[in-house]
Formats: structure tokens, sequence, C-alpha cells
């Protein structure tokens, strides 16, 4: 197991790049968004992100912007957001990610029928999965609830389409959520991502590990039973103490305190202990 964390996208890469770093993450979940990490940004400045991703030896997992729609009904809007996608696939590509995950689709069921929605969602995943696989990515179908897109309607898609998934347990523990231990019956040897927070049970809060309502020592058994990979936490505090609390948290949880206590002596011999962050 693996642990990463994601840019803010308003915050400036290649500070949150240094801030991952010196909190000992594994992996740097790239999220190829407005306004400071689009395509255009990210290629620009190349030399620089990856002086900074390679300086701590993080790797890289990428993720694309959640508010595209995945199945609008005009053709020719769906063909700019798949333009767009495959923009950052490229980036993606660029900078040696394999994994790329993409939310299912966000629009108000008021906009098409239920039926056009799964439609488009699937024939829409069908092409970018095809485009990813062509740049050497692993495009990976993120959960977000029921409302969008629900366990039997995964279940119809990955009978068509033979892609992986992102298991989202914070959103999977949201009121619409369906709960995370069913997408594990049913989906993990599709499951190739996870992406962990915490929440009250209601809402898609993305709090520390701990400070909601989940049985974090559960989720971590539970997900130790059928997955060991990468686990991205997406922990949206503003201070960002609670995301380096939170990566503490998964670490003994899941590989014991003595191993993480051993893995501190050797990233810090005594003496050498890290300065406290302010
Ligand atoms: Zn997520």
């Amino acid at each position: 197991m693996i642990i990463g964390a994601m840019n803010n996208p308003h915050k400036k890469l290649v500070e949150e790049i240094h801030l991952f770093g010196e909190m000992n993450f594994d992996y740097l979940e790239l999220t190829i968004e407005h306004p400071h990490a689009r395509p255009e940004f990210i290629e620009k400045n190349k030399k620089e992100i990856l002086d900074a991703i390679q300086s701590y030896n993080l790797g890289i997992i990428a993720h694309l912007p959640w508010y595209f729609s995945l199945a609008h009904p005009y053709e020719r809007i769906e063909k700019a957001i798949h333009t767009e996608f495959i923009s950052a696939f490229r980036i993606a590509s660029l900078f040696g990610a394999k994994k790329i995950t993409l939310h299912t689709e966000t629009m108000s069921p008021s906009i098409q029928s239920r039926e056009s929605h799964v439609e488009g969602t699937v024939r829409s995943l069908k092409a970018l999965h095809k485009e990813a696989m062509n740049m050497g990515l692993d495009l990976l179908i993120e959960n977000l609830d029921a409302k969008s897109f629900s366990i039997k309607e995964f279940g119809r898609l990955f009978s068509e389409v033979d892609m992986g998934m992102t298991l989202d347990i914070g959103h999977a523990n949201t009121t619409r959520g369906e709960g995370y231990e069913n997408y594990l019956k049913n989906f993990s040897p599709r499951i190739r991502h996870v992406h962990f927070h915490d929440n009250l049970g209601q809402n898609d809060d993305h709090l520390p590990l701990g400070a909601g309502k989940m049985d974090v020592k559960k989720v971590v058994e539970a997900l130790k039973a059928k997955y060991d990979g990468s686990i991205t936490l997406e922990v949206h505090s503003e201070d960002r103490h609670y995301l380096e609390y939170s990566r503490q948290r998964l670490d003994i949880l899941w590989n014991g305190k003595k191993k993480y206590r051993e893995d501190q002596n050797y990233l810090y011999p005594p003496g050498q202990e890290p300065i406290a962050r302010e």
C-alpha cells in the first residue's frame, strides 16, 4: 500500500509538491485542473514541476476535472469535453502517470432521462477508455453517489466497458453513497485506486481521518482484506497539518505502530528530527 495526496488546484503546484514531499507522501495525485494546474500551465512549467517531484522521489497518479460532464446531451459539447479530457491525458502521460481517474456524471437529472444519462456515460467512457489506453494510461471511473451513478449502473457499465475503478470511501459514506462495503463486495477485482477521507455520514465533507463519523479502523481492515495499492488522502482542510495527521493515522492503522516507528527512525535518525511545521 502506498499513500498519496492531491494538489489543491487553487494553490501553486510546486509549493504543493514540496509540502507533500516534506510530509513523506509516496506519490502526488496530480489533478489537472483550473486555475493553477491546467494542461497549458503544467506543460509550460514542466521542468520546474518535474524537478520538484523528482527531488522527493514522488510517484505520479493523475486526476481529471470533476465538473466536466461525462454524458452531455449536446453532441458538440460532449466533443469539446472529450478534447479537454484528452489534453489532460497527454499531460498525465508526459509526466509518466499510469493511472488517471474520472468522476461519474454530476449533471442534474432534470436535464435528461436516466436512460440517456446512463447510455451517454457508457458511450463516453468506451471512447475515452480507448483513447487513454492508446496513451499508456489506465482510465479509472470513480464513484460519487447513486444520484450520479448507482452500483447497479456501474454493473451495466462494466459489462460493456472493461475498465477499472477508483473507490472513493468518503463518497460511498454519504446519504446516497450506497456504502464502501457494497463496492468492495461487487467490484473489488476492478478497484485499482482508492480515495480516502472522512465525513459526518451525509455530505461529502472531505474531513481528516477520525474527524467525522466513519469507523476508520474498520474501513482499513475491510480494505486490507481485498486491496493493496495506492490510497490518496483527499483531506480538504485548509490547515494542512490535518493531512499530515491523516497520513500518519493511515500508516499506523495499515502497517502497525512498530513498522511506523522503524520508518520514522530510518527517515529521521537521532539528532535529525524534522523541524515542526508552522
Ligand atoms: Zn475522490
